[in-house]
């Protein structure tokens, strides 16, 4: 028996398929992938789950194309010493809190960080973990997350040499035992690529591990790049050559890696990541939270780069997200007319093209054979909405609307704004605050 879902009455908008809004659809899924899409009156004998969508908006669930499931704990704690640049934000705050984790912190971090994303709509995570007290199973620890709560994840764990040689050989071996174990498994739910934390902290010999487990396994990478202007100056004082160069040196580069940030590349380094075929995932809330800069979107799709969008644990919230991405190119060359192709693309094409080389579906629009993935807002919206301006009711309007249905591989996970999972959300709550304030004192 085919598992079978009806999203039905639904108005349907894909931003991955440029002018397409449908009224009063609906969806059928089948085995988690769409089967059908029609008018709501062509499924009159279906027998299966129905879900109502009247008065929602449908889109394809959104993608976050890099983010850190260990970060929920960071949440409200004030006892870091003020950062004045980027490596002391990392030093007072993110290092000291991931060296402290458990691999239970990691589960429940991780727990609050899916179940905050499948409230706002998010079906699919790209992550990028770090536990270097707990390195061995921490992965394990977020794919037990991701599956009880039903989404997509690909996972990787952050290696680095800045506790040592040994320590980066243990964040290695996680990654190896945890690629096998997600080929072995060969589900469309869970995959892996090689993590590597950032060129500044990875020695020659550690990179060129990576490069070997990587070209082994057949697998990608998933790193930060010229984040602060930071990475460039230490790599360039260490090596002789710029990140960009230097990660394409050793063979990171290419159509499976993802390049973080990438705020400070020249047009040189653009031309590489392009040439490889990496994808270039922009955070810009993280980056301005952070006084690093705003990445150059606009350039980096001129040159051909496939540019996705990721909220680097800022925020679940993939609209919101989209609006500050815009915002910043606005604000970066003071001009309100720039980027808004770029951006929009980023999130609803290049996360879908992103997410689909590494999960082997197509993601991010609604017709058959496509993820059964998507969200519906609630939105009567109070404007004409057509195909032309729907991306403006995206910007402006869904982005403020609530969140009432999330399905992930044809399951329902949030109906009616009401979370369907098997999971207890205030017990995580409680349990993940008595953690929390364990951690704390741990720091
Ligand atoms: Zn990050």
């Amino acid at each position: 028996m085919p598992r079978s879902l009806l999203i039905e009455n639904g108005t349907l908008l894909s931003p991955g398929t440029p002018g397409w809004v449908r009224r009063n659809h609906s969806i059928l899924i089948e085995d988690g992938l769409i089967a059908r899409v029609a008018p709501s009156g062509r499924f009159r004998g279906f027998t299966g789950r129905r879900l109502d969508a009247t008065g929602q908006v449908v889109m394809p669930g959104l993608i976050n194309a890099h983010t850190h499931c260990y970060s929920a704990f960071a949440r409200g704690f004030t006892a870091a010493k003020p950062s004045r640049d980027f490596l002391s934000v990392l030093r007072n705050l993110w290092w000291r809190i991931d060296s402290a984790l458990t691999t239970e912190d990691c589960y429940h971090s991780a727990l609050l960080v899916l179940i905050d994303a499948i409230r706002h709509g998010t079906t699919t995570v790209i992550d990028h973990h770090a536990s270097p007290g707990c390195v061995d199973g921490s992965l394990d620890a977020l794919a037990r997350a991701a599956r009880e709560t039903g989404l997509r994840a690909c996972l990787c764990y952050e290696v680095s040499d800045r506790d040592g040689p040994p320590a980066a050989r243990r964040g290695l071996a996680e990654n190896a035992r945890f690629i096998r174990r997600c080929q072995a498994d060969g589900g469309s739910a869970l995959q892996a690529l090689v993590g590597l934390h950032a060129s500044f902290t990875l020695s020659n010999p550690t990179l060129r591990a990576a490069a070997e487990l990587g070209g082994d396994l057949r697998t990608g990478f998933h790193v930060h790049v010229a984040e602060a202007r930071s990475d460039q100056r230490a790599t360039r004082a260490a090596t002789g050559m710029g990140v960009v160069r230097r990660l394409r040196h050793f063979g990171i580069l290419g159509p499976r890696s993802i390049a973080a940030h990438c705020v400070h590349v020249s047009p040189r380094e653009m031309d590489l990541l392009a040439g490889s075929g990496t994808a270039v995932v922009h955070n810009p809330q993280s980056n301005l939270n952070n006084a690093v800069g705003i990445a150059d979107v606009v350039e980096q799709v001129r040159r051909g780069i496939l540019v996705g969008l990721g909220t680097d644990a800022m925020t679940s919230n993939l609209l919101e997200e989209l609006r500050v991405a815009l915002w910043g190119q606005h604000f970066a060359r003071r001009d309100p007319s720039v980027g808004f192709a770029e951006v929009t693309g980023a999130l609803f094409g290049g996360n879908a093209e992103i997410a689909g080389r590494i999960f082997g579906l197509r993601l991010g629009e609604i017709r058959a054979g496509c993820a059964g993935d998507l969200a519906g807002f609630n939105y009567d919206p109070p404007t004409p909405l057509r195909g032309a301006n729907a991306l403006g009711h995206v910007l402006f309007g869904l982005s403020q609307a609530p969140v009432a249905t999330t399905v992930a591989q044809g399951r329902v996970l949030l109906e009616r704004g009401r979370l369907k999972l098997d999971l207890d959300e205030a017990r995580i709550n409680a349990r993940a605050r008595e953690l929390a304030k364990k951690l704390w004192q741990r720091l």
